[in-house]
């Protein structure tokens, strides 16, 4: 085994769960045995807790100007260390080392994002009457959960940590038991920031951790970024509750492309957005639907797909089951009639036999009432489905259940117009296979991609990890002046 026996992280210590119960970490890679991981009992996410608890008092009444210190010196600290860092998150999620480069990057610039909150988390006065002024002040809520899914084990904690601590609660992390080692090496360096003791601590485990999290009566808030049926059930559970509760779920992002569109940068972005992090990524492309003559473009994108080579420019998925389902979907849309362009299904890596790759994969004449066109696939793979008007294309949009992302590809901005109204998602791309651009952005889908109100990161992010205090004070002793007036 490459590293030690993983341990919870509880006010500043590494410490072992109170549990026998274990699982391999599996690297996708190779399959390497990184560590193993515990799943911690309802007992160990009370010791959190009590922690946590313990450290509200203190770091709540320090000034958001402190609190976003901590974060500078962590962005720096993300930046210093992000060779190893990336290394990490490669080891155990198996993307290419540069995708992993990216996403410490990301989670630096998240952090930055947390530094400039004492800019936006001003409040504000209102003159209510004469004489009479109401204050609105973002309290934090004490102390918040973060629960987390295997594809970014570095930036969706990032997504949360910084914000929610600088605005001043104490967190307890629940990292995928998938991935666990990169948030312990979060929790060293948010400790060499300077981040007091229990302020930040993390609790690992599966499906009994997560339930503890949602029962648990000193929890105030739970955010969890996952898939959409195990999103519904923390929703209905941590809200059931009465805790505040914000789920993202899964994706199945819909790109519309139309005979206009420039084809080698349309192939493009489609293939980077299709087989990036090897298609395991909630804003991944995973149909196109073809507007009219588009032959020629899916000509070029069949060039693209073929230059990710598993192994090299295209990573791992993370793990045998997975790559077992995605193939399965690809086998059953060929029996059913689609026809397979560029098949990704069993591809050799010289040296990594043990790794679960899956090649790029592209599917044309997919029918809108095939699973790989329904349901969400987490694989390098696109399924072309072919209509001839916007409206058919954006009903097909439509119909499907989930809401994160969706894209156009034109050169006729009245059309990326209407696109942009009509889409049932709430990130919207033109000419942009992976609607997300840099931070301060408001991440967040719609429909079965998201439960709750607001979003994950940027401003949105405010709302959720605060509670508003309003005070209405009076400083107009003069008697017979009606201050409702
Ligand atoms: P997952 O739902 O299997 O796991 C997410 C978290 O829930 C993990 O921490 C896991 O331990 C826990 N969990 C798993 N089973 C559970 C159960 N039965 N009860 C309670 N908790 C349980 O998701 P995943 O496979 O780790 O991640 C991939 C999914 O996440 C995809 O569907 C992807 O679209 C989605 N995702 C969504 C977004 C977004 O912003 N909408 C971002 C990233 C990933």
């Amino acid at each position: 085994m490459k590293y030690s026996p993983i341990q919870n992280y509880i006010n500043g210590q590494f410490i072992d769960a109170a549990t026998d119960q274990t699982l391999a970490v599996i690297s996708p890679v190779d399959g390497t045995l990184l560590s193993t991981v515990p799943l911690s009992t309802a007992h160990d996410l009370d010791t959190a807790v009590k922690a946590a608890k313990a450290a509200f008092p203190a770091w709540s009444r320090t000034t958001i100007k402190e609190r976003v210190q901590v974060f500078f010196r962590y962005k720096a600290l993300l930046e210093k260390n992000i060779n190893e860092l990336a290394a990490l998150v490669q080891e155990e999620n198996g993307k290419t080392y540069d995708e992993a480069v990216a996403e410490i990057e990301k989670g630096a610039e998240l952090a930055e994002f947390a530094c400039s909150l004492p800019q936006i988390v001003t409040g504000e006065i209102l003159e209510v009457s004469r004489g009479v002024e109401c204050r609105t002040e973002h309290v934090p809520l004490g102390v918040v959960a973060s629960i987390v899914p295997f594809n970014f084990p570095s930036m969706v904690p990032n997504w949360t940590i910084p914000n929610a601590i600088a605005l001043g609660n104490c967190m307890i992390i629940k990292p995928s038991e998938k991935v666990p080692l990169s948030v312990g090496r979060l929790a060293e360096l948010l400790q060499e920031a300077g981040l007091p003791k229990g302020v930040f601590n993390v609790v690992h485990g599966d499906r009994e951790i997560v339930e503890a999290i949602c029962d648990h009566p000193g929890i105030e808030a739970v955010s969890f970024v996952g898939s959409t049926k195990i999103a519904k059930a923390v929703y209905k559970r941590a809200t059931s509750n009465y805790k505040r509760c914000l789920a993202l779920g899964g994706a199945k992002n819909h790109l519309i492309v139309l005979p206009d569109a420039i084809p080698g940068m349309t192939a493009q972005n489609i293939t980077a957005s299709m087989a990036g992090c090897a298609g395991q990524r909630c804003m991944a492309a995973s149909a196109m639907v073809a507007v009219g003559p588009v032959d020629h473009i899916i000509e070029k994108l069949c060039e693209e797909a073929q230059k990710m080579v598993p192994g090299k420019n295209l990573g791992a998925v993370i793990n045998r089951a997975s790559k077992d389902r995605i193939e399965r979907y690809i086998t059953e849309a060929e029996s059913q009639g689609a026809k397979v362009l560029v098949d990704g299904r069993n591809p050799t890596v010289e040296g990594k036999e043990e790794g679960t790759y899956v090649g790029p994969t592209v599917i044309d004449y997919v029918r809108p009432d095939m699973a790989i066109a329904q349901e969400e696939i987490f694989g390098p793979v696109i399924s072309i489905m072919r209509t001839n008007t916007v409206d058919e294309a954006l009903a097909i949009e439509n119909a499907n259940p989930y809401g994160n992302a969706a894209s156009v590809f034109t050169q006729n901005g009245g059309m990326a117009r209407y696109v942009i109204d009509k889409a049932s998602a709430g990130m919207v791309g033109v000419n942009v296979g992976v609607p997300v651009p840099r931070e301060p952005f408001s991440f967040g889908g719609w429909n079965d991609s998201r439960f709750g109100v607001g979003d994950i990161t940027g401003k949105s992010s405010i709302e959720f990890w605060t509670k508003l205090k309003k005070s209405t004070t009076k400083w107009n002793p003069e008697a017979g002046i009606n201050w409702m007036s």
